[in-house]
């Protein structure tokens, strides 16, 4: 539930702050560049919001919405691969 918790074949990445705390090897998690990608994305929004503005907004918003609808998520998702008009 905290935010940037996502699943990769049993694997999980919790990014807290400036640090992605993973359930697997460092090399397993930086061969899937989406996502290290995706929890960057969440480092970032940390950045932004400061960690407590963060996670307050992260878990309101995660009591209304599904985890792909929440903002966070949905910035994260769309930074996992880099579409068409990303590279314009
Ligand atoms: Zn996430």
């Amino acid at each position: 539930m905290i935010s940037g918790l996502i699943g990769y074949k049993g694997k999980y990445a919790i990014t807290f702050g400036r640090t992605v705390f993973v359930n697997c090897t460092k090399d397993e998690f930086y061969a899937q560049p989406w996502w290290v990608r995706h929890e960057l994305t969440h480092v970032r929004q940390y950045k932004e919001y400061g960690i407590l503005g963060f996670l307050e907004r992260y878990i309101g918003y995660s009591l209304f919405h599904k985890y792909d609808e929440i903002p966070f998520e949905k910035e994260a998702i769309s930074a996992e691969w880099p579409t068409e008009n990303d590279l314009h």
